[in-house]
């Protein structure tokens, strides 16, 4: 049996998985701690430790795996830069884990797994079947997002390929901890809106309470922000559009339970493409939720 492993390698837990290559069915999940707080050196031994456990458990072993890590793999430095666990930014981590697990792998960092995970076994391989150009966005504390074309991530030369999040969109806006201004993330992360919300009314809600507050219809601040959203997000989407016309957009994270994301977004996009007909792309809502990482993984070693 063909097998595909993934592993989701984030700040807090190691995720693995295995699965029928051909089936896509999962044959065993599991586990462990990063305790990223020991360092870099400790989180390889972690990954190490997972994969020995799986083979144990399973009996399997791999050819190749596939990671998601925060960040990306610099394609020219072959080193790890943008990790919110910084201990891992700098390093030879492609080459480490190799080096400890004794097979190749690839990476790519979370939001390209997601988007490679909802196109190849998620909501798009459902409804948008013979979609050729994905375009996968995670809009939550922060915002990121990945390109995938034919089931392939689009990595490109700098290995920022698909970093949304990071297009300016405000000449005036915020400063971004990226060192840019104006950010489509200090935009409309889940803590931007709040922060515009907390401008415009005076108070520190939650995004769920400002969405609330924005369906019971009482609140003119909620309202705004909400089209606050909307409106930036659909112009943000528009920069995508023009370029790659994607056959699809799945939207995931927090804020990506407001539904006006959803059905006001698209009418956004309307004002600023170059298109006269309507809007034709579906912006759908993830299937796979915390999973997308660990199959997106998986994924990427389907070629092995
Ligand atoms: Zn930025």
């Amino acid at each position: 049996m063909k097998t595909l492993w993934g592993v989701d390698l984030g700040g807090t837990k190691i995720e693995g998985v295995v699965m029928n290559a051909n089936t896509n069915e999962v044959l065993l999940r599991k586990r462990i701690p990063t305790e990223a707080v020991k360092g870099y050196e400790h989180i390889i031994s972690q990954i190490a430790r997972l994969i020995d456990m799986i083979k144990e458990e399973t009996k399997l072993s791999p050819v190749a795996v596939g990671f998601s890590t925060p960040g990306a793999l610099d394609p020219s430095t072959q080193t790890m830069k943008n990790c919110n666990t910084t201990c891992m930014n700098g390093q030879r981590m492609k080459e480490d884990i190799e080096r400890a697990i004794g097979v190749p792998i690839e990476i790519a960092n979370d939001a390209n797994c997601f988007a490679l995970a909802e196109a190849t076994m998620g909501i798009v391989k459902d409804v948008v079947p013979d979609a050729k150009v994905v375009f996968g966005i995670i809009l939550g504390t922060g915002v990121g997002g990945g390109v995938v074309i034919n089931g392939q991530v689009l990595n490109g030369r700098h290995g920022i390929g698909g970093e949304w999040g990071h297009n300016v969109l405000e000449d005036d806006g915020y400063e971004c901890y990226c060192g840019k201004r104006g950010c489509n993330e200090t935009v409309f992360s889940g803590p931007s809106l709040q922060r515009y919300y907390e401008k415009l009314s005076g108070k520190t809600l939650t995004m769920k309470e400002i969405y609330q507050n924005f369906k019971e219809g009482n609140d003119p601040h909620a309202t705004a922000t909400v089209k606050y959203l909307t409106k930036s997000f659909g112009k943000a989407i528009s920069y995508i559009t023009n370029v790659i016309d994607p056959d699809a957009i799945v939207v995931g994270g927090g804020v990506g339970n407001i539904d006006e994301v959803y059905t006001e977004g698209p009418e956004e996009l309307k004002n600023y493409i170059f298109n006269s007909r309507v809007v034709e792309t579906p912006f759908l809502k993830p299937k796979l939720g915390d999973s997308a990482g660990v199959f997106g993984a998986a994924e990427l070693v389907r070629g092995y």
